[in-house]
């Protein structure tokens, strides 16, 4: 028996919301019991809140993507530590930078970033980071608050081995979606093989960016976790009994689930 943990899914988007049920129900077909829907701005932290209380087993994550940062208004802030005192609350995020696309300023990206690292230490919740060609910036943040940061975890995480090590000695998580499955991602390959399970969880990421060899699939969804999970089983050499039961062990952990 296997139970995997789909710890970063956007439940609520357009594509997954709608057959909600049905989307549950292939997942825990394909072994993915548990799920934790994120929130990107304050619409769908809303609705990752409702859809937490309808479900058994599926928990939310409040945050603002970096993308939105320059949207947020001080209310967004405050309804969302409003929300967190309503239940199935486990972390916030996702939160952080993304210089890649730089869809909002820099600097406003900052600001929330500091404002969820606040918040997070207030509420003594884990937080889910989003952080993406911004890994100096990101990491020089983090270190202002390391005397009162709770628990953080790197979502989607595709870094370099020098990086990958950065972030577990800090006592940091690394969370790895589908990306691990690509052909071209051989680096991905070998930081999955310097991460200890017991800092390692996993992730679709869904809608996004489905897995090989489901990699077409234009609506990826927590079912095919399965895809990743077994990959890692074969790069660490073991079963994937034995890693489902490691990674949901962390991850029960990390949420406080
Ligand atoms: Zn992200
Ligand atoms: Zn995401």
């Amino acid at each position: 028996m296997i139970s995997l943990i789909d710890t970063h899914a956007h439940l609520t988007y357009d594509g997954l919301a709608e057959s909600i049920d049905d989307v549950l129900g292939r997942s825990r077909a394909a072994g993915v019991t548990k799920w934790i829907s994120i929130g990107t701005d304050a619409e769908h932290n809303e609705k990752v809140v409702s859809l937490a209380a309808k479900y058994e087993y599926l928990y939310a994550c409040l945050g603002i993507h970096p993308h939105h940062a320059s949207e947020y208004k001080p209310e967004h802030i405050q309804r969302l530590i409003e929300l967190i005192g309503s239940g199935k609350v486990v972390a916030l995020g996702e939160t952080g930078l993304d210089f890649h696309y730089n869809f909002s300023k820099q600097d406003a990206q900052k600001e929330l970033f500091k404002r969820f690292l606040e918040i997070a230490s207030l509420s003594r919740l884990p937080v889910v980071i989003h952080s993406r060609n911004a890994f100096e910036e990101t990491m020089q943040i983090l270190d202002n608050y390391a005397d009162r940061t709770t628990k953080i975890v790197f979502h989607c995480y595709s870094g370099t081995i020098e990086q990958t090590r950065e972030i577990i000695d800090k006592g940091f998580y690394i969370s790895f979606t589908g990306i691990i499955t690509f052909k071209n991602a051989e680096l991905a390959r070998e930081c999955v093989k310097t991460v200890p399970l017991d800092r390692m969880m996993i992730e679709t990421d869904c809608p996004y960016m489905s897995p090989e060899p489901m990699r077409k699939q234009k609506i990826n969804e927590p079912a095919l976790l399965i895809h990743t999970a077994q990959k890692i089983a074969e790069l660490k050499g073991i079963d994937i009994e034995t890693l489902s039961e490691q990674l949901e062990n962390t991850t029960k952990e990390f949420f406080g689930i």
